[in-house]
This record gives structure tokens, C-alpha cells and sequence, in this order.
């Protein structure tokens, strides 16, 4: 792959939007207005937001003209039936329940088979994941692969732990567990992906124990390009053909259409287990809506329908991964420590190594994230000890993040090659002036998801001056 220059962009453009870099000035008010708190400035006064890939894609315009087809029909509609085709001529199963988004997916899933103290296994759980399994009484247990804590190259850190995973069936026994779950790409270990091979594994694994499994697949296309870049078996495979490969060795899926599926909502559960999916169906009509819109409109379901396709197109994913590994190859070459190796979606930085002069207790995150803001209107998301602070149940001491992250997420067709410059002569600015960056201190703060709402003061403030 050749990462020196960025990959040209396999389309034109036909529809703008403006976005406006405010003054320095301007930024800085805004950012004290915000109490330094990203969350909480407007996304008008963002110049580049690379808070999530969620629901941020460009559609392109056979996506627009399919929402021009959208049928509206509360029952039976034909967007309905052209959304269960996509699904069931990819995926290859049987059922497809429609829903407004992933986490919708996971809450008539759990609801449905996760019983007060049982677990759900799975390589990481993504955050609303791990919450949904808790608000029915589940137990999420991770089993990232040992390298996945390594600094080695190794492609598919997004892995699971099969020792470690059959360990835990042996151990907690087979009635307590509710399914096994194999994330792809594995988000919260950087969007990196998952082999054929693991999959395969967990795969006979489940079958042995009888044991359901499912993937959670927001990114399921970006996991095939990496299958077919990195596992020889697969070198000359389609994407179309190393995802039905995938989904051949699960019992289902959930997804989060707003990441693969091109849009900018929609989601979905398959499956083959007819009796299931009649359960599942009963739930979804009280929570989500009548089976064949699941919360979605019809131009939605059509927009999914083409987008489906598209994220499998080897000239974009080509040019998706390539501008992410192109991101993260000039930022090392500046002297901005990121993971490695770079996933399918996003850049994590590690501030905690850039900025050593300011300690976990005071968020290098954080000072990372508003130095981008501030210098030039970019928006990230401090993955750190804001995020990830926990209080230790038996001695009600803070146990800060593992580490100071601070994630570059990219959405889809949406930022050029200049725009990707931009970010990193940005980040050079930074580099240049680290020294001066100081921490922070939180004034204010809710019970939960702190990050969302908290409020922040700068410490040792000489540098913003609104
Ligand atoms: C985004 C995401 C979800 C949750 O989906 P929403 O559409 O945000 O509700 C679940 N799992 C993974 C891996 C995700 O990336």
C-alpha cells in the first residue's frame, strides 16, 4: 500500500455544504463558552468534525435517487422488500428485522434472551453493548487477543482471546451464557479487524457448546477489505464473497447500519432461527414499530438498500482505508504517537505520550482535543479518563483510563485529501507549541457519561484568552 500520498478520491462531487473556520478569536470564546467541553459546541462552529463515523456518511446520488422511491406504506412497503433483499443477498440468512439503529438491534435482542445474571461473551464490547447487556441484568465479559495490548504490526488485533473465551465457557458453564458476540471491526480496541481464522474458531467453539453467536458487524465491510489485504486464503476473494464467507460461521447478526450501510440511521437483526425471530418480531412491534419499518422511514430502508453495496465497492474501501493509513503515516512522521496499526475508521493518538508533562489526572486528552479545536476548528473525542473514569467498588479510589487517547474518527466520503492536510498541519502547530499546553480540572460534572455534559477548567490558564 503505498501511504505517501492520498489515495485520489474514487468520486467527484456533486452537492456541496459550506462549513466556515471561525477566527481564533471566535474559537476561543466558543470554547470557554462550551466550559471546554466539545460536546457542547455547535456543530456550526466546527470547521472539521471528526467526532464520530456514525450517521455522518455522504450519500452518493443512487442513494439519493432510491429515497426518491421511497414507499411510505405503514405495511408491506416496497422499500421494505427491496431492504430484506440487500440484507438476505449479503448476509445470507433468512430474517431481517428492521431497526432505527444498532443499539435498538441489541435491546430487542438482550431483552429477549439475556436472563438476570447471565453473560454474554464477546472480543470487546462496544459501548452500548456492554450497556444493554447491564440493563437487562447481563454480565459482558471481553476477550480482546493478547495482541491486541502488544506494539507489534500484527493485522488483526481485533481478535478474540480463544483460549481465554473457552476458558470462561468452562467455567461459568453453558446455561449461564447467553451468546457470544464477535465485534467487527473490534471498535473499541481502534475499529481493527477480526480474522477469518478467529472467526472460525469461535465458530466451532460455539457449535461444540451449543452456544449461540452473533456478530455485531457496524463495520463489516472495512473487516472483509482487511481479510482480504492481510489473509492469504482470501487475497483474490470479492468483498462480496469473503462476507458471505463471514457470515457463513454466525448464527446472526446486529448491526449499526449508520457506519457500513452508508446512511445516516438504520440498523438491523438477521437471522435463520425461525422461532426466535418470531420472538424477537413480538418485541419489536411494541418497541421499535410494525416489522417491515422498524422505526425507519421507507427512504431510509432504500437508502440502506444501495448503500449496502456501496460500502463493499473495492475502489472505495481502497480509498477509505488508505485515507485513514495515509492520516496516521504523516502524524507519526510529525511526531504525534498514534495506535498501531492504523484500523478502518479512525486515528487514535496518544496524548498521554505527546503531552508527558501533563499527568493522567489532568486529561492530556482533553488538552489534546481543544488545542485542535482551538487551532484550527477541528473537532475529536478525548477517549481517556474523562470517558473512562471508574470508581473502584471496594476502596472508592478513581481508577483512571488504561490510557490518555484522543480518537480522529473519519467520516465516509465526506473529507478530501486537502481537508486531511489540513488536519495535519493542524496537528503540527500543535507539536510545535506542546510545551504550552496545559490540563484541565472538571468544575462540574452528572452521575453518568460524564463526557457528554461535564464542565472543565483549564489549569494554569495563560494560553486561551477569550
Ligand atoms: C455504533 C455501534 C453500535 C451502536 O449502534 P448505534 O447505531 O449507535 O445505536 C454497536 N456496536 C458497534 C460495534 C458500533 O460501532
Amino acid at each position: 500500500m503505498n501511504s505517501k500520498r492520498h489515495p485520489a478520491e474514487p468520486f467527484r462531487i456533486k452537492s456541496i455544504e459550506s462549513i466556515k473556520l471561525l477566527s481564533e478569536n471566535e474559537r476561543a470564546k466558543k470554547l470557554t463558552e462550551a466550559n471546554y467541553n466539545l460536546f457542547q459546541i455547535d456543530a456550526e462552529n466546527i470547521y472539521i468534525d471528526l467526532l464520530t463515523d456514525s450517521g455522518t456518511t455522504a450519500l452518493s446520488n443512487k442513494q439519493w435517487a432510491a429515497i426518491m422511491l421511497g414507499d411510505e406504506s405503514y405495511a408491506g412497503a416496497k422499500s421494505f422488500k427491496r431492504f430484506e433483499k440487500a440484507v438476505q443477498d449479503i448476509f445470507k440468512h433468512k430474517f431481517v428485522i428492521p431497526t432505527h439503529q444498532g443499539r435498538a438491534a441489541e435491546n430487542i435482542m438482550f431483552s429477549t434472551i439475556v436472563k438476570p445474571g447471565m453473560y454474554v461473551l464477546n472480543n470487546t464490547h462496544f459501548d452500548t453493548t456492554k450497556g444493554n447487556t447491564l440493563h437487562k441484568g447481563g454480565i459482558p465479559l471481553d476477550f480482546p487477543c493478547q495482541q491486541s495490548k502488544d506494539s507489534s504490526n500484527f493485522p488483526f488485533k481485533g481478535n478474540m482471546d480463544i483460549l481465554a473465551l473457552e476458558e470462561a465457557i468452562l467455567k461459568h458453564g453453558t446455561d449461564k451464557i447467553a451468546m457470544v458476540i464477535m465485534t467487527i471491526t473490534n471498535n473499541t480496541v481502534g475499529g481493527l479487524p477480526v480474522s477469518i481464522k478467529n472467526i472460525r474458531e469461535v465458530s466451532a467453539l460455539c457449535k461444540q457448546h451449543n452456544l449461540l453467536f452473533y456478530f455485531d458487524c457496524a463495520r463489516f465491510a472495512e473487516n472483509a477489505f482487511f481479510i482480504k489485504r492481510y489473509e492469504p486464503e482470501f487475497a483474490d476473494y470479492s468483498i462480496e464473497e469473503i462476507t458471505a464467507e463471514m457470515f457463513e460461521l454466525v448464527d446472526g447478526a446486529m448491526m449499526s447500519a449508520k457506519k457500513d450501510g452508508m446512511s445516516n440511521i438504520g440498523g438491523f437483526i438477521t437471522l435463520n432461527d425461525k422461532e426466535l425471530f418470531e420472538q424477537l418480531t413480538e418485541l419489536m412491534i411494541i418497541v421499535e414499530g410494525f416489522p417491515t419499518y422498524g422505526g425507519l422511514t421507507g427512504r431510509d430502508l432504500d437508502s440502506l438498500a444501495v448503500g449496502f453495496y456501496e460500502a463493499m465497492d473495492e475502489a472505495y474501501l481502497e480509498y477509505r482505508i488508505g485515507q485513514v493509513s495515509y492520516l496516521g503515516e504523516r502524524l507519526k512522521e510529525i511526531g504525534v504517537p498514534i495506535v498501531e496499526p492504523t484500523g478502518g475508521h479512525a486515528i487514535f493518538i496518544d496524548a498521554g505520550a505527546l503531552l508527558p508533562h501533563i499527568p493522567a489526572e489532568e486529561f492530556p486528552g482533553q488538552a489534546l482535543s481543544t488545542a485542535f479545536y482551538l487551532e484550527g476548528g477541528i473537532r475529536t473525542v478525548e477517549i481517556g479518563s474523562i470517558m473512562f473514569v471508574e470508581d473502584d467498588s471496594e476502596t472508592g479510589k478513581t481508577i483512571l483510563a488504561p490510557r490518555e487517547l484522543v480518537r480522529l474518527a473519519i467520516p465516509r466520503r465526506v473529507y478530501t485529501a486537502s481537508h486531511i492536510d489540513y488536519i495535519i498541519e493542524t496537528a503540527q502547530e500543535i507539536v510545535r507549541k506542546k510545551e504550552s499546553l496545559s490540563g484541565y480540572r472538571i468544575k462540574k460534572q452528572p452521575k453518568f457519561l460524564r463526557h457528554f455534559t461535564c464542565e472543565l477548567e483549564q489549569l494554569n490558564s495563560k494560553k486561551i484568552k477569550a
